[in-house]
């Protein structure tokens, strides 16, 4: 019953014996230390494993399959497997700063702890200055990424917002925001990547000047969460359709794209899969998505969902796998560990090959209260788990040696810190 999916690993793997699970299976050998299934799999789900390790081809039916009916440790060794065989052993983080512009936002959505309204006595945005000692603090540090993370189209309802951008010339955010890019890239070097929330082609096109690359979480295609007490309620820019138009309009201007899912916040596990099909559909039109993260819903006391549970590690890992099964062992797919706490390398095992950005010098605004590891102790767990850790830039190898996807302004700050192999020049080889 397993032995084409075995004989897949066993090659994937450089011929170690991988058994499966079940009875097919002889010899019950597992690399990655689980224990190994004794459970019949359902044959659609067996196909659907044979396929996607075989042929990195998933279909919606298999995804759906897999997702709802496989058995964790068949669907983990299939992934990892499927990792292994693009990826090697090497697992990436960026070193960076998070430079959080400003926490003002119009939406409302249940599970933010970063947005912030107007308060009298707090500046609406951080200044030129204050962004220029944290990323001069960040260079000092070694980081070589700037991460601009920030609150979504304020301007359009709140007039302290509006203000603020007057006084420095500048009608919207995404203005400021470009100006500061530029700001930060001469001045320090760092490479900025930015994460600003929904940006039309023009917004894109400014960016692109300074920006390595450029995020937007499709977080979900589902349009329900946006009814009345949905994790996306008062939130009109996280409708669906308007993420995508986004991730579409970055491709069509080549700039390399980091996009994905949170999960735990309402959808369906359908409703994941559609949204990883989205993002795989948008990648297969224009080759920009470089990074795909798989992000769990964390619990707060402060937020709406406050009660709302929280996705179990099982149900983390099993959903990293179905998107490495679903978007190939190319694809570069990243879960963070500061949200699972001390367990953070089992989503090894889940096939993820890159940690995010780590900062040495700022917390993680968005999960305050989740502190990232040190980088010298996920080098030493990524390594006890198999594996070798390796800084890249905030444009993956993959995108950074190609031109089309770096302007010429841009070009002599890249080459500054690219490494020849595609990571940063002088970074953690551990
Ligand atoms: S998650 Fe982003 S868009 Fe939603 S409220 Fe928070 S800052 Fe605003």
């Amino acid at each position: 019953m397993f032995t084409s999916i075995a004989q897949a690993a066993l090659t994937a793997k450089g011929g170690q014996a991988y058994a499966l699970g079940g009875s097919g299976c002889d010899e019950k050998i597992c690399a990655e230390g689980f224990p190994m299934p004794d459970v019949a799999v359902p044959y659609y789900v067996d196909a659907a494993l044979d396929s996607a390790i075989g042929l990195g081809c998933v279909s919606r039916e298999d995804a759906l399959s897999l997702i709802n009916d496989a058995p964790l440790a068949a669907l983990l060794h299939a992934a990892a497997a499927v990792r292994d065989r693009f990826k090697g052993r090497s697992v990436s983080y960026s070193r960076k700063v998070f430079i959080p512009l400003t926490h003002l936002c119009r939406d409302y959505c249940g599970y933010c702890t970063f947005r912030a309204d107007p308060q009298a006595g707090v500046q609406p945005y951080m200044t030129p200055d204050e962004v220029l000692a944290v990323a001069e603090a960040g260079s000092r540090a070694g980081c070589k990424e700037a991460l601009f993370s920030l609150g979504d189209q304020p301007e359009r309802v709140f007039p302290e917002a509006k203000t603020f951008l007057k006084s420095l010339g500048f009608d919207r955010t995404l203005e400021y925001l470009a100006a500061i890019c530029e700001l930060v890239l001469e001045k320090t070097g760092l490479l900025p990547h930015s994460n600003p929330g929904v940006m039309g082609l023009e917004d894109l096109r400014r960016l692109r000047e300074t920006n390595v690359s450029v995020g937007l979480m499709l977080e979900s295609a589902s349009p329900q969460l946006g009814r009345p007490g949905g994790a996306h309620w008062k939130a009109p820019d996280k409708v669906p359709s308007l993420r995508l138009r986004t991730i579409e309009n970055a491709g069509q201007l080549s700039m390399a794209f980091t996009t994905g899912i949170l999960i735990g916040i309402g959808e369906t596990p359908e409703e994941r899969v559609d949204a990883l099909l989205t993002i795989r559909a948008a990648h297969e039109k224009h080759g920009h998505v470089q990074e795909v993260i798989i992000q769990p819903f964390r619990a707060k006391p402060d937020i709406r969902m406050a009660q709302a549970p929280e996705p179990s590690k099982e149900d983390l890992q099993r959903t990293i796998a179905v998107a490495r099964l679903i978007l190939g062992g190319q694809m570069n797919i990243q879960s963070p560990p500061n949200l699972l706490s001390e367990d953070y390398p089992d989503l090894l095992k889940a096939g993820i090959n890159d940690w995010g950005g780590i900062s040495p010098v700022t917390k993680d605004f968005i999960n305050p209260e989740a502190a990232w590891p040190q980088i010298s102790s996920l080098s030493a767990r990524t390594a006890s788990a198999g594996f070798v850790l390796r800084e890249r830039l905030a444009i993956y190898p993959e995108f950074s040696t190609r031109p089309e996807f770096i302007n010429d302004h841009l070009q002599p700050h890249v080459q500054k810190l690219l490494g020849e192999d595609g990571y940063a020049r002088n970074g953690d080889q551990c």
